[in-house]
């Protein structure tokens, strides 16, 4: 019998499936036939840098939320493949804090090595899924877009991988219509250079708001004001940046907070997050969520219930990421292929509300590190994932936030030991605030030595 598994989306998510199915094909009793649908013209998901900001060369809105000199905002001993060391990857060991490139040509390299290229049709984008309740598989309608052509295929499974960091929730404030400045969301923001000895707002009180502040900042930002709803980010920001109350209005290029106080800006970024977005799916398929660690109506965080056909990966909040991704797609491969029996409705039922009543105990980072630890240890036990210490994965999460509350500057410049290898990571030859190079060829340069000096050998 043949199995027919749709994929949609070729990201990390996307490819972790691709890559679980891979290492399982050979001792399968099914015929499997992969096909994963990618809307951009390469793999790698946000890890794909694209300069292009609203729509993409096929009139498709822009996938990237990515922007230049992003370098990894945890260190990469977290989301290590379990399957595919950096060791491996690089051929020796390498900072713990790599900028996006680095870590792309990482993703790719396990993919290439497997040769799982061919699974994926490039430039072809989902417009819709019916399920057929009589042959109980699903009709996708994709449009391959370099073609303008739209045709439909029939799967037995099928797995949404498409992300949810990149249709931005962006609130209205009064006055900004007539901001005289440059406004965008941070799904637009593609890199520093713009601000440079400028008086930057940012609006938000998240990742994107802490990590588009520091880089202005470093990249000689005159101003970085950073105007938070509920809570402060709290770090011991350097002079040039700090935390306000919320905007209320602007009024010229004047922002007035909640706290009576204003500030002329010459640029806003809303950084206001991303909303869980699915036009592909009809409604009574469609995840519907806000950013959280568990998103409710998927069993073990990836089987719809209402229709145990249809997975989701990579949807959660994430202090985990890649092996996360991997955890869950092994877990779901082994669903599809008959491996794993899933529970009825009540059982699967009870099962996410076990797991939301721990969500809701959720009280710091702390605890949402745990839970995660728990969440992915629990799927990992399900599979043959080749296992890693999560528990020391939580552990040295916890030495991040720590990190990150004695410098924001700084904890970039941290090595840690690979809980796949055991290799320490060499401190990187440049302090992260120093390095304006964010390519892969500058990172990886061992002639250069830590006083940022080529090496005379040379
Ligand atoms: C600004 C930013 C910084 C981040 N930094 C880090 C970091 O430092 N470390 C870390 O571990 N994580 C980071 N992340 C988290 C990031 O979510 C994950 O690392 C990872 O990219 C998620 O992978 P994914 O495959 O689930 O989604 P994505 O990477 O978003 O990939 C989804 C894929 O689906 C495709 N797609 C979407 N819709 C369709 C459609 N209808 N048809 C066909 N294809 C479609 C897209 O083109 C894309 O290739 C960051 C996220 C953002 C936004």
């Amino acid at each position: 019998m043949t199995i027919r598994i749709g994929i949609i989306g070729a990201g990390p998510s996307g490819l972790a499936q691709l890559r679980a199915f891979e290492s399982a094909l050979s001792r399968s009793k099914h015929d499997v036939e992969l096909v994963c649908f990618e809307k951009r013209s390469n793999w790698g998901g946000l890890w794909n840098y694209s300069w292009r900001t609203g729509l993409d060369e096929h009139g498709e809105p822009v996938h990237g939320s990515m922007y230049r000199y992003l370098w990894s905002n945890g260190p990469k001993e977290a989301l290590e493949f379990a399957d595919y060391s950096f060791d491996q990857h690089f051929g020796r060991p390498i900072p713990s804090y790599p900028p996006r490139a680095v870590l792309f040509d990482y993703i790719q390299g396990r993919m290439e090595r497997n040769n799982l290229r061919q699974y994926i049709r490039f430039n072809t984008v989902t417009r819709w899924v019916n399920f057929d309740e009589n042959t109980q598989t699903f009709e996708v309608a994709v449009e391959d877009l370099s073609k303008q052509h739209t045709y439909t295929e029939t799967f037995d499974y099928l797995v949404v991988a498409t992300g949810h960091f990149s249709t931005p929730h962006v609130p209205y404030f009064k006055g900004l219509d007539t901001f005289p400045g440059a406004v965008m969301h941070a799904h637009d923001f593609r890199g520093a250079d713009q601000f440079k000895g400028k008086d930057l707002l940012l609006v938000g009180g998240s990742y994107s708001a802490e990590d588009i502040g520091v880089q202005c900042y470093k990249h000689g930002a005159r101003s970085v004001t950073i105007s938070y709803r509920s809570a402060p980010l709290g770090f011991k920001w350097p002079q040039g940046i700090r935390e306000v109350p919320l905007v209320t209005r602007f009024e010229g290029k004047t922002a007035h907070f909640q706290d009576g106080t204003h500030k002329n800006v010459d640029a806003v970024v809303l950084c206001t997050g991303y909303q869980h977005k699915y036009p592909f799916l009809p409604e009574e398929l469609r995840l519907k969520s806000h950013n959280r660690l568990y998103p409710r109506g998927l069993y073990k965080g990836v089987v719809w219930k209402n229709n145990p056909r249809l997975f989701y990966l990579g949807m959660q909040d994430q202090y985990y990421t890649f092996n996360m991704f991997d955890a869950q797609a092994w877990y779901t491969r082994d669903i599809m292929l008959g491996h794993t029996a899933l529970p009825d409705m009540a059982g699967m039922k009870a099962d996410i509300q076990d797991w939301g009543r721990r969500e809701d105990a959720v009280d710091n980072s702390c605890d949402a590190v745990d839970f995660q630890t728990a969440y992915v240890r629990d799927l990992m036990d399900r599979t043959d994932y080749p296992g890693f210490e999560a528990e020391q994965v939580a552990e040295l999460l916890k030495q991040w936030l720590r990190d990150k509350q004695e410098s924001i500057l700084t904890y970039r410049d941290k090595p840690f030991r690979s809980v796949v290898t055991g290799t320490m990571a060499p401190v990187h030859h440049t302090a992260w605030i120093d390095e304006l190079d964010d390519s892969l060829e500058r990172f990886l340069d061992p002639h250069i030595n830590q006083d940022n000096e080529v090496n005379a050998t040379l």
